[in-house]
C-alpha cells in the first residue's frame, strides 16, 4: 500500500480506538482467514465471581472458602482473586499460608493452619492421586453451565469445588457473527477445561476450541494452525498470551488487558471489546482495495 493509504487507515483506526503499530499489521490484517481468541478477559469479561461452595462431608462451605482464600492469597490469577473477594465478602478470618506454590495452568498449593491445601483443576488432584469422587460430577455440572469448578483438596483428601462464572462481554456474539460473515473462522483457545470452554463457545457461536492448552502451549497451537497454510490472527489479553500474539500474522491485544500482551502485539483494541476485531479486518481490507 502507498505511504497515504497507510497513513489514511492508520488515523481512521485511531479515531475508532483502534491502534496499529506498524504499516505490515495493516497490509496483512485483509488476508486474515482464521482469528483464534483466548478465552479468559478476551471473550469473557475476566472478572470471574465466586457462585457456588459444594463442601465434601466434613467441611463447612465457610470453613472450606477460608481454607481455599488462604491458599490462593499469594495467586494473581483471576479465579484466585474471585475467591479471596469472596471470602473477604462473607467476613471470614482467612489463615495466612505459608509454602504457597502456584502449578502453572492447574492451580495452587499451600500449607494453611498446618494442613496442606491443593486447589485447582480435577487434573491437579488427579495428578497427585487424589480420589475426587461425586466431586467430579458436580464439577462436570458446574462446567456444563459454563463455571469454571475449582476443585480443592485437604491433607490429601477431596474437600470440596468451588464454582466461578465468568459473564461473556456484551458484543462477544455479535462480532464473532461478524467474522464468520467475512469468510474467518474462529477458534477458542483456553487454559480452562474442555467442557467449560465448550459451553462458552457455544454462548458465542464459536464451533472450534482449544482447551486444556498450557500457557507456554498456546504460542504452538497458532503455529500448528499457520501450519495448516492459514493466516492467523490472535487476540488476547494476558501475561500467557504474549508469545501467542507475537506468534501470531497479526496479534491484536484487548487494551484493558495486560501491558506484556499489548508489548507483545501489532494492534491495541483499547475499548477491548471483540468489534474491534472486526473494524481492523474492514479497515484493512478497505486500505488494500483502495491501492490496487
Ligand atoms: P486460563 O487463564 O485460560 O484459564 P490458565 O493456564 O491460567 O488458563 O489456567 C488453566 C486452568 O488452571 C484454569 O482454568 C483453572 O481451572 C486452573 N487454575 C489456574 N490457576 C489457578 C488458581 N490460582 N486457582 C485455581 N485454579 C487455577
Ligand atoms: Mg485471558
Amino acid at each position: 500500500a502507498t505511504p497515504l493509504s497507510i497513513m489514511v487507515g492508520t488515523g481512521k483506526g485511531a479515531q475508532a480506538g483502534i491502534l496499529i503499530r506498524s504499516a505490515e499489521a495493516l497490509e496483512t490484517a485483509h488476508k486474515l482467514d482464521t482469528v483464534v481468541l483466548d478465552k479468559t478477559g478476551t471473550v469473557t469479561e475476566g472478572k470471574p465471581v465466586l457462585t457456588d461452595i459444594r463442601p465434601a462431608a466434613g467441611f463447612g462451605a465457610d470453613g472450606l472458602l477460608a481454607l481455599v482464600a488462604a491458599a490462593e492469597a499469594d495467586s494473581e490469577h483471576p479465579l484466585a482473586t474471585a475467591i479471596v473477594a469472596a471470602a473477604r465478602q462473607s467476613r471470614l478470618t482467612v489463615p495466612v499460608a505459608s509454602g504457597f506454590d502456584s502449578i502453572t495452568g492447574k492451580g495452587v498449593q499451600a500449607t494453611v493452619d498446618g494442613r496442606a491445601v491443593l486447589a485447582g483443576t480435577a487434573r491437579l488432584l488427579a495428578d497427585v492421586g487424589i480420589h475426587t469422587g461425586e466431586l467430579t460430577l458436580i464439577a462436570e455440572e458446574f462446567s456444563t453451565q459454563g463455571m469454571t469448578p475449582v476443585l480443592a483438596a485437604v491433607d490429601g483428601r477431596a474437600a470440596g469445588v468451588l464454582a466461578v462464572a465468568d459473564t461473556v462481554k456484551d458484543d462477544s456474539a455479535q462480532a464473532i457473527a461478524a467474522l464468520r460473515q467475512l469468510g474467518i473462522d474462529v477458534v477458542m483457545l483456553t487454559g480452562d477445561n474442555a467442557r467449560t470452554a465448550t459451553a462458552i463457545a457455544a454462548q458465542v457461536g464459536v464451533d472450534r476450541v482449544l482447551a486444556e492448552v498450557l500457557p507456554e502451549h498456546k504460542a504452538d497451537e497458532i503455529r500448528r494452525l499457520q501450519g495448516e497454510g492459514r493466516t492467523v490472527g490472535m487476540v488476547g489479553d494476558g501475561i500467557n498470551d504474549a508469545p501467542a500474539l507475537a506468534a501470531a500474522d497479526v496479534g491484536l491485544a484487548i487494551g484493558t488487558g495486560t501491558d506484556v500482551a499489548i508489548e507483545a502485539a501489532d494492534v491495541t483494541l483499547i475499548s477491548g471489546s471483540l468489534s474491534g476485531v472486526v473494524t481492523a479486518i474492514r479497515l484493512s481490507r478497505a486500505t488494500m482495495r483502495n491501492i490496487r
